[in-house]
């Protein structure tokens, strides 16, 4: 019932030429098989991608107003986006997001129409320290506690930090194990919701370790960062899925 969705989250990366490139070949892919977003910086948003589905990185939180160097979801939408990414370790990390900030832009996504890539995931740290599920069950909570209603659609990106950009990719099995929790929470709130919503893996993925962890029952996709920025390997991501 979950069609398999990969995102490539192009983070601070990648150019016109290599947008161009990309689409040609995720183009080819079937849609039938596998979802396909890109989402490239946001000056790219703008591009024609020939159907090949957009996300943007991040939103701002108003609608509109004096607020320098925001870009808002109703913007993002006019210019064809469908997704946005919210909450990314990244922004939590770097720009102060908090969990409420967090659910303060899954609503203004969700507002302007548009489906929010939820991002959650733990430190190694809190790994280390045994906290694994109950920080993901408040970054996950704290967003499904504010939604209006559970009938929108919503993706959630569990991507383990320690595993971002270092090359330790989570086993499958460490990785199942957190998203059958995830969607255990999502469950409490509405059954429909936990059936329904895809839930990614994100964090040194790559083509030789997609198939594995697209393999597991509540893997249902991932979120790609370095090996998006390589047409092949990316496009290879899409095929395991
Ligand atoms: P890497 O695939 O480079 O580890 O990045 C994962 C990520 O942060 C995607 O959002």
């Amino acid at each position: 019932i979950r069609l398999p969705l990969v995102v490539a989250n192009w983070k601070l990366n990648g150019d016109r030429q290599l947008l161009t490139e990309m689409v040609q070949s995720i183009k080819e892919l079937d849609a039938e098989k596998v979802e396909t977003v890109l989402c490239p910086p946001y000056v790219y948003l703008n591009e024609n991608t020939d159907g090949v589905k957009k996300g943007a990185q991040s939103v701002a939180i108003q609608e509109s107003g004096a607020f320098t160097g925001e870009i808002s979801g109703r913007m993002l939408r006019d210019v064809g986006c469908q997704y946005v990414i919210v909450g990314h370790s990244e922004r939590r990390a770097m720009f102060g997001e908090s969990n409420d900030t967090v659910a303060k832009k899954v609503l203004a996504t969700l507002a302007a129409g548009l489906i929010p890539i939820l991002c959650v995931g733990e430190t190694d740290e809190q790994r280390e320290a045994g906290e694994t599920i109950a920080v993901i069950t408040e970054q996950v909570k704290s967003v499904l506690d504010v939604l209006p209603n559970y009938s929108d659609s919503i993706v959630i990106a569990y991507e383990p930090v320690w595993a971002i950009g270092t090359g330790k990719t989570a086993t499958s099995e460490q990785a199942e194990e957190v998203h059958l929790a995830i969607r255990k929470i999502l469950a409490g709130y509405s059954q429909e919701l936990a059936d329904l919503t895809r839930i990614l893996y994100g964090g040194s993925v790559k083509p030789d370790n997609s198939e594995e962890l697209f393999s597991k029952e509540n893997i249902d996709g991932g979120l790609i960062g370095g090996a998006s920025l390589d047409v092949e390997a990316f496009t290879n991501i899409c095929k395991n899925a």
